[in-house]
């Protein structure tokens, strides 16, 4: 368990408190045993997992990105971003992202309301203080805002901007927490940092100190999905606070309050459910994710535990299984001989992976963005890898990589799937390229309880007609890459034998 220490501003990269690695390769049960989780390592502690180390690496996202599309996504809260105006190229993307959410919850549609410094040269000799001042300033006489996040960048890390000591005097003058968040990408090797110092800065300042418990809420880690926990867990009487993209201020402060904290993925909910638990006494739920029949019963069993509710959950797990029985089997039925392959980030591929094999699909092979060893709550019952390999077997060929397009082209050239499954949607027109559909996870919370087997079955079924559309699309179209690289099948090739990177070049 790692000790969440809310003193300093800035939280500790998720590499040194997790030993995160980005690139490795091989299969799903070495690495499980290589981190030395809830499995004996053979090479040492999580933290002594090796890394691969590549001759480059494509562009890829960074930790400010995550605070973007995390503290930015706060209602009647503001971010600003302390950065050149280049930092804020995402935000059209997590502007529509935003509102598609806000409209699947059934709130009201806005845009986000993220102003940025937009330093330049000039700033870059003399301090960007200044400008950061008349920022939060404009904001305030805007909009009044609840709360203002204020995002650094590898700029700011580099002149040294002391943006503690404007969010503290601006904390103070103006009467609502005005919070930095410490993301420069070059900080941490894995843009997940982004969403552990957003959750670090919300735990100092917004959420309060407890004075009565609500002992029917559960807090949800999650992004934009729909509304999948609220009816699930309504069979439990328990209601459902949703955090931290589309919440409201209140609905941060009120974490403190919740039953108990759970996360549609353990890759973005480790920090915070530690830090609920560590710092007000929030307990976590110690279970699998809920995926999967095994997942999602284990899941409910341990959020039944906590609230004292074991007399309801058997019944609705025995009404459920019994309800979706037929509707998986026909799926089972429908699938059969169906290859899938995965891309997304980590934990959240282990539950898909254990999804698509309760339906019968095949998978042999997946990239996945980046891996944590092990999860701050250190809770050998968390891990998701684990859980994968032991209850649902090997995944032959499990590449990390830190969503790099070269790589993944390699991996889909070896395996040929029927259809992939990926979250970053940005590769999925590679896929398409190679004649491969793909279903971009818009909706991360497609896969999850039990309708996730029968809404992630059914959406196979959909991509798969159009299976013949990217084969023939494949025909008319080409790559960026050349014939040598397309015709490697190994996605780590050049990190064994970098010498042969010359190779491709000459050709
Ligand atoms: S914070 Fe750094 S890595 Fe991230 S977008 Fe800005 S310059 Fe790029």
């Amino acid at each position: 368990m790692a000790k969440i220490n809310l003193d300093t501003t800035a939280v500790e990269s998720r590499e040194q408190r997790l030993g995160t690695i980005v690139y490795w390769d091989g299969n799903a049960q070495e690495l499980s045993e290589a981190s030395g989780y809830s499995k004996k390592s053979k090479c040492g502690k999580g933290c002594d997992l090796c890394e691969m180390k590549g001759p480059f690496t494509q562009p890829s996202v960074c930790s400010e990105q995550m605070v973007e599309c995390q503290a930015g996504n706060v209602r009647e809260a503001v971010l600003i971003q302390h950065a050149p105006i280049g930092c804020s190229a995402s935000q059209t993307l997590y502007n529509t992202i935003y509102r598609i959410g806000l409209a699947s919850r059934g709130h009201k549609v806005e845009n986000l309301k993220i102003s940025s410094t937009n330093l330049t040269e000039g700033d870059m000799v003399f301090g960007g203080v200044q400008k950061l001042r008349l920022t939060i300033e404009d904001v305030w006489d805007q909009s009044h805002p609840q709360a203002i996040f204020v995002g650094t960048s590898c700029a700011t890390g580099i002149i040294g901007d002391d943006v503690d000591s404007v969010a503290e005097e601006y904390t103070a003058k103006l009467g609502i927490p005005v919070v930095p968040l410490h993301c420069e990408g070059f900080r941490s090797k894995h843009w997940s940092t982004g969403f552990d110092q957003t959750q670090h800065g919300i735990l100092r300042q917004i959420v309060r100190k407890p004075t009565k418990k609500q002992e029917d809420l559960v807090n949800v880690i999650n992004l934009w999905g729909s509304d999948v926990f609220g009816p699930m867990l309504a069979n439990l009487n328990l209601r459902v606070n949703y955090v931290v993209d589309m919440a409201t201020v209140e609905e941060l402060a009120q974490m403190s309050e919740a039953a108990v904290t759970v996360a549609f993925c353990n890759t973005l909910g480790t920090y915070l459910s530690e830090g609920l638990e560590q710092a007000f006494g929030v307990p976590q739920a110690r279970a699998p994710q809920p995926y999967g029949v095994l997942g999602t019963d284990a899941w409910l069993r341990e959020i039944a535990k906590i609230t004292h509710r074991e007399h309801l959950v058997e019944d609705f797990i025995k009404r459920e299984h019994e309800r979706i029985a037929p509707q998986v089997e026909e799926l089972r039925r429908k699938l059969k001989g169906t290859q899938g392959f995965i891309s997304t980030g980590s934990a959240y591929a282990h539950g898909l992976i254990e999804v698509l094999r309760e339906l019968g699909v095949t998978v042999n092979g997946s990239v996945v963005f980046h891996h944590d060893p092990i999860y701050d709550s250190g809770d050998t019952s968390q891990d998701t890898l684990a859980h994968l390999v032991d209850n649902y077997g090997n995944v032959d060929d499990f590449v990390v990589s830190i969503r790099q397009p070269f790589q993944f082209l390699t991996a889909l050239q070896k395996h040929k799937p029927d259809f992939i499954l990926i979250r970053h949607n940005g590769l999925a027109p590679l896929a398409a390229r190679l004649g491969i559909p793909a279903a971009p996870l818009g909706d991360e919370h497609i896969a999850i309880g039990y309708n996730g087997l029968i809404n992630l079955g059914n959406l196979i079924l959909e991509i798969l007609e159009r299976k013949r559309f990217c084969q023939d699309l494949s025909k008319h179209v080409t790559h960026q890459y050349t014939d040598w690289w397309a015709a490697q099948t190994d996605p780590a090739i050049l990190a064994k034998h970098p010498e042969l990177i010359w190779e491709g070049v000459d050709q």
